[in-house]
């Protein structure tokens, strides 16, 4: 996909718009089979892009889905997905919201003692689930996206696993599975063998275990000299371990992963048009006709990403500040470099396919864009643009 298919697509359905090149989740999902043995299985995990045309796509490359509310397991299963390729994944929830996903036969995984102990009094063994263990490494890009250190509210700690036993003892509960998410960035490979030593250990207390399912915190490279997580180095130290822990324990289980921004996030362009160049005392801002309604990753989590004017580009570079048009300050990106803009032209924000339409929202009452997927050179349109009856669809006039 081209800047200037891109162009087009902003001409045909208009800004913003969220566009996703199929080819890219495509190969991002190639490097990652390639990189693993034939028996390492990929759950993508959706909760960064749910659009059904994606999850459709992803089933036919052959993944499978990881959901963290009931509401994903049902897309799953509607995009195509058997139950056996869905690993539920939630917390907090009710053991209600289990039991529904149990009537849905998809595997199950608890996060804390004591829906487990619900759970295992009420079934037994008759339903086998995993565990998500939290084994309090400290992983993540950052504290907002790092899940495995102390303060973190997920998965049931690595020092309660005498209560663990005891759970599991006093209710015969079977589990099929052990699962760490540690966080969702990690740079350091060497995060992910120590998280595997950990769950090596632990399989010593599960006689049960099929799985082992180790999480996300594959990277993409948001801007310059950032790096992606190299999969192939990985896949080779990962398989190594693997493979020396089975010869000598005479174990057997599956290796499981959950990338989620790894599968889809390159794929996602964002178009905006500029609305404004308003030049301040201090600063030359661009309003976009966007905010962090469409794309808070930058607001919410302090993440860069890459900008680009696709209508001038070969115009003189000059210093900017990109901000949205929400009454409350969301600014993209404080003084990039962009060649000139002009009031009109489209910009487009790299990396967006990941946490981008899927943190959307109707703040200021404006309507959450659209989405295009680019399959096979062709552009469709894969969600329509929200209208003003959107807004009012569930209030109920009572005055
Ligand atoms: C969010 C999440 C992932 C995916 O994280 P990415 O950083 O998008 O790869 C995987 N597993 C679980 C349980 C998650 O909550």
């Amino acid at each position: 996909m081209t800047n200037q298919d891109l162009l087009q697509i902003a001409e045909e359905f208009g800004t913003p718009v969220y566009v996703y090149d199929a080819d890219s989740i495509k190969s991002q999902y190639e490097k990652l089979t390639t990189s693993f043995a034939e028996s390492t299985k990929f759950f993508y995990a959706c909760k960064s892009l749910t659009n059904i045309n994606i999850l459709k796509y992803v089933e036919k490359l052959g993944a499978n889905l990881d959901c963290v509310s009931i509401n994903e397991v049902k897309l799953g299963l509607k995009a195509g997905f058997s139950a056996e390729r869905i690993l539920f994944t939630p917390n907090c929830v009710d053991l209600a919201e289990i039991e529904e996903a149990m009537a849905l036969n998809v595997h199950i995984n608890i996060d804390n003692i004591s829906i487990l102990e619900q759970f295992g009094t009420k079934y037994g063994d008759s339903y086998p689930v995993f565990l998500r263990i939290n084994p309090h490494i400290f992983a993540g890009g950052n504290y907002k996206i790092s899940t495995g250190h102390i303060d973190s509210k997920f998965g049931i700690s690595i020092h309660q696993m005498r209560h663990i036993e005891r759970v599991m003892k006093s209710t015969n509960l079977n589990i099929e599975g052990l699962h760490m998410h540690t966080g969702s960035e990690i740079k350091d490979p060497e995060v992910f063998l120590q998280g595997l030593e950990i769950m090596f250990e632990l399989s010593e207390s599960f006689p049960n275990l099929k799985y082992i399912d180790m999480g996300s915190g594959f990277k993409v490279p948001y801007q310059k000299g950032e790096l992606e997580t190299d999969v192939k180095a990985l896949g080779k130290k990962v398989e190594k371990a693997v493979a020396q822990f089975k010869k000598e324990t005479g174990k057997e289980f599956e290796l499981w992963f959950e990338p989620g921004k790894y599968l889809v996030s390159k794929s996602g362009h964002f178009l905006v048009k500029s609305n404004v160049i308003k030049q301040t005392t201090a600063t030359v801002f661009v309003g976009v006709n966007s905010g962090f309604n469409h794309l808070i990753r930058p607001m919410f989590y302090d993440s860069y990403h890459v900008i680009e004017n696709l209508t001038n580009p070969k115009g003189t570079e000059r210093i900017y500040t990109v901000v949205g048009n929400i009454c409350e300050t969301d600014t993209f990106a404080w003084d990039r470099k962009l060649h000139e803009v002009r009031e009109g032209d489209i910009l487009v924000f790299r990396n967006a396919g990941a946490y981008g339409f899927e943190m959307s929202s109707n703040f200021n009452s404006r309507l959450k864009p659209a989405e295009v997927l680019f399959l096979d050179g062709k552009a469709h349109l894969i969600r329509k643009r929200e209208e003003f009856d959107d807004l009012l669809k569930n209030q109920i006039e009572v005055l």
